[in-house]
């Protein structure tokens, strides 16, 4: 990180969050209220950084507005709280539809190693290098219900931390040697025992899209991390609690902080 870009980030941080875009919050981001003071600012300052260094496109006649960019940003900067930063340093481009789109095409993503094939809709994507294509109809079903376990933007974002190491493989960059032993054993046998369940027919608590993919099972992980806290942590209490390390938070405890209210 050069050090212009820090300190413009670090005023970024500093500038007063716009009121409209507090009412953004209130309106598509249920979470924020419920975070403490310190995790609010915090998020605030992320958001400002991310709406100022992405570049936000409307495709498909989507016209872009500060409501998009924030509510977006709002959920991309959650899962950066309480880390040092770069702010998905790949992504340059976060480009919305009006509405769910299709993919006609056969994709091969050179890292995974594995190919995505068309046609299909996909409700976002996250493989294309440098870009996270969203439509704002799942966006913002997904961001006001936030109990649901679905949550587009969380999903596509988890994927770009993933792959911030150069490898899209459900092991996002971790601390030390021993988180990663941890997390791939972790992540092999869950994925595993999802696999399992899928093909059993048992129903699941994780959305058994993540059955597909290591990666996809990193994604759908993050959603119920921070959906559903309490049912993931009683039905996976491991997973629960390196999800919990690697988020460097525990949304559990926000249920205390909207009681608290
Ligand atoms: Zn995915």
């Amino acid at each position: 990180m050069f050090g212009l870009e820090k300190r413009q980030r670090e005023r970024l941080r500093a500038e007063p969050f716009p009121s409209e875009w507090l009412l953004v919050l209130e309106r598509n981001a249920p979470f924020y209220r419920r975070l403490p003071g310190p995790d609010q600012r915090e998020l605030q300052g992320h958001i400002r950084v991310i709406v100022a260094e992405k570049n936000f496109e409307g495709c498909g006649g989507l016209e872009m507005t500060d409501e998009i960019r924030v509510t977006i940003a709002a959920h991309a900067a959650l899962l950066l709280l309480h880390r040092d930063t770069d702010y998905y340093p790949k992504l340059r481009s976060i480009v919305v539809y009006p509405a769910a789109f299709v993919v006609n095409h056969t994709e091969v993503v050179e890292e995974g190693g594995f190919t995505v094939e068309g046609p299909e809709a996909r409700l976002g994507e996250s493989w294309h290098h440098g870009a996270v294509v969203l439509s704002w109809d799942d966006v913002s079903a997904g961001a006001r219900n936030f109990h649901d376990g679905y949550n587009v933007v969380l999903h596509e974002f988890a994927h770009q931390l993933d792959q911030e190491d150069g490898s899209v493989d459900g092991v996002p960059p971790l601390d030390d040697s021993s988180g990663y032993r941890t997390w791939r054993r972790l992540l092999e046998d869950e994925y595993r025992e999802l696999r399992e369940a899928v093909a059993l027919g048992e129903s699941t608590m994780l959305d058994q899209y993540g059955a597909t993919h290591p990666a996809e099972f990193f994604a759908v992980a993050t959603e119920a991390f921070f959906e559903k806290p309490v049912q993931l942590s009683a039905t996976h209490p491991a997973l629960y609690e390196e999800l919990k390390k690697f988020y460097r938070q525990d949304p559990r405890q926000w249920l205390g902080y909207a009681w608290a209210r």
